[in-house]
């Protein structure tokens, strides 16, 4: 089965204006169009700093989409601080991260709400990606899957076949590697990711389940992307560190991009 495959850079409370711009200039001169078609690459700035990318990206010409790490699950009203859909939607916003776990942990993001961004993004047309992950605690005591599995099933709950179909990505990231230079263990990231997608086959179905792009996160770099991309789940990376580094941007969407030829061979 051929799934899209996706490079997703989070550059996470990095990157003012300027730097956008000339990251994005920079990156630019060494991304490959024909790479491109075969590999979505998503990079998502700040709030402040998604106009200034927009721009850089439809001036470099390149297919490169841009996305949000949040916003609000509510439409407007008396929401101090908060940033909706069409808000996103009016700078060219056409991807948002939902459920890292730095919104879980840190802004207090439970399944609840999780739920409710996920079918907020939908609703207004944009593509999701779904973030789920263990904690380390979660790991030694032998609870992964079935913690990574009702994280999926709360996350997409209420959702509707058609909603799902092509609309939603899954990016599976232990936390213990985001961030860390601990990346997991490329087949068991892709055991875990086997898990995800049979929970996907039980709640929507195994067409579904099998068309859903995967990806893994977690102290992925161009050293490591090979062999993670060469795993037979792992449909592409959701990269923190590595995405605002000028050289290795663009060799994790070489890498992806080389796969994906394998696939189509
Ligand atoms: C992330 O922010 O989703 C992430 C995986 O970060 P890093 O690549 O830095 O581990």
């Amino acid at each position: 089965m051929s799934r899209k495959k996706i490079i997703a850079g989070n550059w996470k409370l990095n990157m003012n204006q300027a730097e956008t711009q000339s990251f994005l200039n920079e990156v630019s001169k060494k991304l490959n169009q024909n790479d491109l078609t075969q590999v979505q690459a998503l990079v998502c700035p700040t709030f402040t700093s998604l106009a200034t990318a927009a721009t850089a990206i439809k001036e470099s010409g390149l297919t490169i989409a841009l996305g949000a790490q949040n916003f609000s699950q509510h439409k407007s009203g008396a929401y101090t601080g908060e940033i909706n859909t069409e808000m996103l939607k009016e700078i060219g916003v056409t991807h948002v991260l939902v459920g890292h776990s730095e919104r879980r942990e840190h802004f207090s993001e439970d399944d609840s709400i999780i739920n409710d961004k996920v079918k907020t993004g939908i609703e207004a047309g944009l593509q999701v990606i779904l973030c789920c992950g263990e904690s380390e605690a979660t790991r030694e005591s032998g609870e992964t899957d079935a913690w990574v599995a009702g994280q999926i099933e709360a996350g997409i709950k209420g959702l509707e076949l058609n909603d799902f179909a092509s609309r939603i990505t899954i990016a599976y990231e232990p936390i213990w590697a985001i961030g860390t230079g601990k990346v997991c263990d490329s087949a068991e990231a892709n055991r875990v990711i086997k898990v995800i997608r049979a929970k996907l086959a039980e709640l929507l179905d195994q067409t579904t389940a099998d068309a859903t792009s995967i990806l893994y996160g977690g102290s992925v770099k161009s050293s490591n992307i090979d062999e993670i991309m060469g795993q037979s789940d792992i449909d592409g990376a959701l990269v923190g560190g590595a995405s605002i580094k000028v050289e290795e941007f663009p060799a994790l969407v070489a890498s992806a991009a080389r796969e994906a030829s394998k696939t189509v061979a």
